[in-house]
C-alpha cells in the first residue's frame, strides 16, 4: 500500500554549483525559488507514482524530490502498491493504449479494478496528507486518487503525465475515455509536450521537458579509469593486470549462443574500449524497438559485404562494430510478463541471427539489485559508445536519448516518436530516420553515420543542447513557478 520512499542522499545543488558549467544554472534556479517559493513553505508536495525503481519517472523523482527540498520546499516521494498482479496488467494496457496499441477496450470490470487499487493506496496516504498539502500524480496508475483524496481534504492536485501519442488512434481514444471521469480531480496537468494534451485539459495545463541530474551515478562525470573499473567490476571487460575493484556482487550477463544468459566475464570480450560501440539500453518493452534494431544490424553487417575485410581504417572501423542490446536482468523482471515476451523474443531471434553477424550482437542483462550500481554500468556503457541508438516505436520522451546526449555521444533515434524528436535534431545532435521498422534505412543510417566525420561534433552539440534544455535546473524552476502559482491561486480563492 502506498509507501512513503526514502531516497538515499544525492549530490547538493551546493556541489552542482562547484560544477564551471552547471554554476550559472544552479545560480538562476535558486535566485528563482527565493522570488516565488514563499507560499509553498508551510505545504507538503506529495509525488506519487507507482514505481521506486525502473523506467524514466523512478529516474527523476529522486533528483527532483531531493532539490525542491534544498530550495526549501518540504517534498515527499510515494509509491503506490498492490499485490494485484491484474491492477499492473491493467495498468500496462492503458500504458500501451495511450501509445496507441493494443485492444482499444475497456471494460467496467477494469474501472473497478483501477478504482479499488486506487482506493485502497488513498485510504492508507490520506492518514499523511493534510490540508493544504499539493499532490502530484505520475501518469494514469494512480490518476483516479486525486478525486478519492479530495472527498476528505482540501488539497491542490496535479496530474503529471509522462506519455503520450502525437495522434488519436481507436486505441488512444479508447485509453483518454477511461481516464477522462479522473480528470475533474485535478486543477491542473502537466505533460512533455504539447502534442500530448488531451482537450478536456486545454487551458489548465503546461509543458515541462523532463530533465537529467548530471551529477547522479548515472550521469556524474568518469574517468576513463573508472569506466573501465565499472566495466570490468560487472564482468563486461577483461582487463589483463590486477585491477583495484572487487567484482559486483551480481554481475552483468549475456545471451549465449547456447541459449543461456551467462555471468558476461565468462564469455568473450565485447571489445567494449577498442571497437565501434552502437548501444541502446531500455526495458525489455516491445515499443522499444529492440527487434528491428537487431535486425537493422544484421543487415548492415550482410551489407558491408567486402568492406568487412578491408584494411583501410575506414573498413576496419565499419566490418569491427558491435552492437550491444542492453536492459534489465531477466530475474528482476519476473513482475512485467510482457517485458519477459520481448526479451525471450529478442534472444530467439538472436539464435537465428547469421553465425557471422551473432557475435557482433550482444545482449547484456545489466544487474538490478543494486540501483547504484545499475547507473553505473549504464553510465559506463554509454560513454564507451561510439553511438547510442533508441529506435523506440513510440516514446513519451526518452531520458536515454538525454542521457546520451549529455555525455557527449549521438544518437540515433526517429522521428515518428514524439519525445526524441524533441531532444534530436537530425545532422545536428546525430541521425533521425523516418520509421523505426525499416531495416534498410536503419543499416544504411548506421552505416553513413559510422562513416561519418561528423560524431565528434554531434556529440559536442548534443552536450549542448541538453546543457541549454533537458538539465534539472530549468525543469525544477517551472515545478516552483507552477506550484506556487496554484498554491497562491489556492489561497486567494
Ligand atoms: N534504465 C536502466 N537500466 C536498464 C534499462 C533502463 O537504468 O537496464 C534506465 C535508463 O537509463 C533511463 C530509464 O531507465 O534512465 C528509461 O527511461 P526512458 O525515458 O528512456 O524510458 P521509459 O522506461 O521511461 O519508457
Amino acid at each position: 500500500m502506498a509507501r512513503r520512499i526514502e531516497i538515499d542522499p544525492l549530490t547538493s545543488l551546493g556541489r552542482h554549483a562547484q560544477h564551471v558549467n552547471l554554476a550559472p544554472l544552479v545560480r538562476a534556479l535558486r535566485e528563482e525559488a527565493a522570488a516565488v517559493s514563499h507560499g509553498l513553505r508551510d505545504r507538503t508536495v506529495w509525488m506519487i507514482n507507482s514505481a521506486a525503481q525502473g523506467g524514466g519517472v523512478a529516474e527523476m523523482m529522486p533528483g527532483v524530490v531531493t532539490h525542491l527540498r534544498e530550495l526549501g520546499i518540504r517534498a515527499e516521494w510515494v509509491v503506490l502498491e498492490s499485490d494485484d498482479e491484474q491492477f499492473f496488467e491493467l495498468t500496462k494496457r492503458i500504458h500501451n493504449l495511450i501509445h496507441g496499441e493494443g485492444e482499444p477496450h475497456l471494460s467496467e470490470e477494469d474501472r473497478r479494478l483501477f478504482e479499488r487499487v486506487n482506493r485502497e493506496n488513498a485510504d492508507v496516504l490520506q492518514q499523511s496528507i493534510r490540508a493544504g498539502d499539493v499532490v502530484v500524480v505520475h501518469d494514469p496508475q494512480p490518476m483516479p486518487m486525486a478525486d478519492m483524496l479530495r472527498e476528505n481534504i482540501d488539497i491542490t492536485t496535479v496530474w503529471r503525465c509522462h506519455i503520450g501519442l502525437d495522434q488519436e488512434t481507436p486505441a488512444t481514444t479508447a485509453a483518454w475515455r477511461f481516464l477522462e471521469p479522473y480528470a475533474t480531480g485535478y486543477h491542473h496537468a502537466v505533460f512533455s509536450a504539447p502534442e500530448y494534451v488531451p482537450s478536456w485539459f486545454e487551458g489548465r495545463s503546461s509543458i515541462i521537458y523532463p530533465a537529467l541530474d548530471p551529477l547522479t551515478a548515472k550521469n556524474h562525470p568518469m574517468r576513463v579509469q573508472t569506466v573501465v573499473s565499472v566495466l570490468e567490476r560487472s564482468g563486461l571487460l577483461r582487463m589483463p593486470g590486477p585491477t583495484t575493484g572487487s567484482p559486483f556482487d551480481a554481475p552483468a550477463r549475456r545471451f549465449c549462443d547456447d541459449g543461456t544468459w551467462q555471468p558476461a566475464a565468462a564469455a568473450d570480450d565485447i571489445g567494449l574500449l577498442t571497437r565501434p560501440i552502437v548501444t541502446q539500453v531500455s526495458r525489455w518493452d516491445r515499443l522499444k524497438g529492440f527487434l528491428p534494431l537487431m535486425r537493422g544490424f544484421a543487415r548492415y553487417r550482410e551489407g558491408l559485404g567486402g568492406d568487412s575485410a578491408a584494411s583501410d581504417d575506414q573498413g576496419r572501423r565499419l566490418g569491427h562494430t558491435r552492437l550491444v542490446l542492453a536492459g534489465p536482468d531477466p530475474d528482476s523482471i519476473s513482475d512485467d510478463p510482457e517485458g519477459r515476451d520481448v526479451l525471450d523474443e529478442l534472444c530467439a531471434a538472436y539464435l537465428t541471427c547469421d553465425s557471422e553477424v551473432r557475435p557482433d550482437i550482444v545482449l547484456v542483462a545489466v544487474p538490478m539489485q543494486d540501483a547504484h550500481v545499475n547507473a553505473l554500468i549504464v553510465n559506463a556503457l554509454q560513454r564507451v559508445s561510439t553511438i547510442v541508438v533508441q529506435n523506440s516505436l513510440r516514446e513519451g520522451f526518452g531520458l536515454t536519448i538525454t542521457e546520451a546526449m549529455w555525455k557527449g555521444v549521438p544518437v540515433l533515434s526517429n522521428s515518428r516518436a514524439c519525445g526524441p524528436r524533441q531532444q534530436v535534431r537530425d545532422g545536428v545532435d546525430g541521425r533521425m530516420i523516418g520509421d523505426p521498422e525499416d531495416l534498410d534505412e536503419i543499416a544504411n543510417t548506421l552505416r553513413s553515420m559510422l562513416s561519418s566525420d561528423e560524431l565528434d561534433a554531434w556529440g559536442q552539440n548534443a552536450q549542448h543542447r541538453v546543457h541549454e534544455h533537458f538539465l534539472i535546473y530549468s525543469q525544477l524552476g517551472h515545478w516552483v513557478r507552477l506550484l506556487d502559482s496554484l498554491t497562491g491561486a489556492a489561497k486567494a480563492a
